[in-house]
């Protein structure tokens, strides 16, 4: 009976060491190999040169390299790429370069589908298959670092967690993808440059603490007030905005690293005075800046982006009470490649 090969990028350097030593050969090669994974992103044994045919050979009788592939890329008019990116086991999940003058960020998927049920979110609508293992984050980085070198002739320079999936329902193969993004066997990047977005799981968030972890953390916010948070995100009713709150003070304690928090404003649902009021009040607990995101409209209206006086009103109320805010829009549109959007339609 054939068993079943393993993802040879499961294993740890000294996990590839042994295996070499314990089939009679020089624990260094190990190191080649796993640099040949990693730094390399190698897609088969075959294009390792400096490794003999017979090791060759021994490595594809006992493993796979499941790399992704991109197998649709798309180009927005306003120079937004979405990758379609077809996983060992077929399933597809996307990624997105998003260029401006001076940055280039990845924003990678995490989970195929998700397993929380935000009304406005386009991926929520997909079910939650599995969650990414970490080569198959890792390599969505690697593939969007690749076009931003051909595209736009320099490296990528930032990437968020913002695509598929809630990363912290993943948070280990999260951490580990990370860890080898910043790490030097892999593309050496500043964690500084990281930014995991989460609807707030707060068990997880004081569990990042606690590992002092150094990459930025972003929360999806969208209300301050938990009755509307929770019919418009209903693992709210579990997750509690006064756990979340607690969470993210621990956070700060121990990382001193301001929270940024994303939220949209919709027209009928959180654009009144009240609501930014309550938005104000939690700012108040942990230093933190405000995203606001414009809507990516994906269904048949229920939820529409609001005025711009009401916009105005989040503003200039947030800026009266000292907290930075940022407007931010929409990239990649026309491809379905914005916040929300994300959903394998391509
Ligand atoms: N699950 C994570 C990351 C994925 S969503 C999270 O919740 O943060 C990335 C961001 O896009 C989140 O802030 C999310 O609330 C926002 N978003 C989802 N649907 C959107 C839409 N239709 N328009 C604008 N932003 C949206």
């Amino acid at each position: 009976m054939k068993t079943k090969k393993k993802d040879i990028r499961a294993l740890t350097l000294e996990q590839l060491r042994d295996f070499f030593v314990e089939n009679g050969d020089q624990p260094f090669r190990g190191n080649q190999v796993y640099e040949w994974l990693w730094r390399k992103s190698a897609h088969s044994f075959d294009v390792m040169t400096n490794i003999s045919k017979e090791t060759r050979d021994i490595l594809e009788a006992n493993f796979v390299i499941n790399h992704i592939k991109v197998d649709v890329m798309q180009r927005s008019t306003d120079g937004t790429i979405k990758n379609a990116v077809r996983l060992y086991d077929d399933l597809i999940v996307e990624s997105v370069l998003i260029p401006t003058k001076t940055r280039t960020t990845a924003c990678v998927s995490s989970q195929v589908g998700c397993s929380l049920d935000c009304k406005f979110c386009a991926t929520a609508r997909l079910k939650r298959m599995r969650n990414l293992n970490p080569d198959e984050i890792y390599d969505q980085v690697v593939a969007i670092d690749n076009e931003s070198r051909l595209y736009f002739d320099r490296p990528l320079s930032n990437i968020v967690f913002m695509g598929m999936g809630e990363p912290l329902m993943n948070y280990k193969n999260v951490l580990k993808a990370i860890n080898k993004i910043t790490s030097n066997e892999g593309l050496g990047m500043s964690p500084k440059r990281i930014t995991v977005s989460t609807s707030g799981v707060p068990k997880i968030i004081k569990k990042m603490a606690d590992e002092e972890v150094k990459f930025n953390l972003a929360v999806s916010l969208h209300s301050a007030i938990d009755e509307i948070r929770t019919s418009i995100m209903p693992f709210n009713a579990t997750f509690t905005l006064a756990d979340l709150r607690e969470a993210l003070v621990y956070w700060y304690h121990k990382t001193k690293s301001r929270i940024t928090y994303e939220y949209v404003v919709w027209k009928g649902i959180n654009d009144t005075q009240k609501d930014v009021d309550a938005l104000v009040n939690f700012c108040r607990f942990a230093p933190s800046k405000v995203n606001l995101i414009e809507y990516n409209p994906i269904d048949d209206g229920k939820f529409q982006q609001a005025s711009n006086q009401a916009l105005d009103m989040y503003v200039h109320t947030l800026e009266r009470n000292g907290i930075v805010v940022t407007v931010r829009r929409s990239r990649g549109k026309d491809i379905d490649a914005a916040c929300g959007q994300l959903a394998n339609k391509s």
